[in-house]
């Protein structure tokens, strides 16, 4: 068993260094995380300059390899030619902080998840709900149990999982729910400052609440007291409404 580790947090996050060490046992283990938090990058991938990796030294993260570029970057890198054999499992994270909803589409996390599923791999995304690392070892716990889980399940990849684990000391005896995405609200408005230059600059705005967070969703599993396990795909094709488009813009289907 093979099994590479990314984050978006960036290689010094304590998120990563925990799942690295919750893996320990489960078979040889790359991590190929980034030089710097990148957070929000989604799928990026770094095409106008090249990649440096260097080796990362010190307490919890010596062998950790990083890569001056994006999660997606770390992985594709060590897809494509870094690694001599293909991982058999690619896992994220812990992320700081919640993956949920449309938190999906912006996220690091899942995208270095998403890098290895696009290759043909099983992969995990792994975020804690609330920032902070609070409780971080029993999420790190949490993981393991699902690793072991799937491995033990043995099913055929490629797939691709999402999980958002509560910030509690009981996370890995918490029940795990198999949920959608629910929504959120559009972001928070942008933030406008003066630099000191005098001219305006532009800070993103957090993003907005949970809008759709009903039962089944992420969110409501989070919120009350369970894991979330969310199984995704990357077709995102509106396939409900092809045949209104078709006919409202006299094209056929094709
Ligand atoms: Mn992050």
């Amino acid at each position: 068993m093979r099994i590479l580790i990314a984050n978006d947090d960036g290689y010094l996050a304590p998120g990563i260094a925990a799942l690295v060490q919750a893996c320990q046992g489960l078979g040889h283990i790359d991590v190929i995380a980034p030089e710097q938090n990148a957070s929000g990058t989604s799928n990026a991938l770094t095409l106008s300059r090249p990649l440096s990796v260097f080796q990362a030294r010190g307490e919890h993260i010596a062998g950790f390899r990083v890569v001056n570029g994006t999660p997606s970057d770390c992985v594709h890198v060590a897809l494509t030619g870094l690694l001599p054999h293909k991982p058999d499992l690619v896992l994220s994270g812990i992320n700081n902080g919640a993956n949920m909803g449309d938190d999906t589409l912006y996220s690091g996390t899942v995208a270095a998840a998403m890098e290895g599923y696009l290759f043909g791999i099983p992969a995990i995304a792994f975020s804690q709900a609330e920032k902070g690392w609070a409780h971080l070892d029993a999420a790190a716990a949490t993981a393991r149990a699902i690793v072991e889980q799937v491995l033990a399940a043995g099913r055929p990849g490629p797939w691709l999982l999402n999980v958002n684990i509560p910030n509690r000391p009981d996370a890995a005896s918490l029940p795990r729910l198999v949920t959608r995405l629910g929504r959120r609200h559009a972001s928070e408005p942008v933030i406008r400052q003066t630099n000191p230059r005098g001219e305006d600059i532009y800070w993103i705005g957090p993003a907005g609440d949970a809008r759709e967070a009903g039962e089944g969703t992420d969110f409501h599993a989070t919120a009350n007291g369970a894991v979330s396990i969310t199984p995704l795909q990357v077709d995102l094709t509106d396939h409900a409404q092809r045949g209104s488009w078709a006919g409202m813009l006299g094209s056929p289907l094709a």
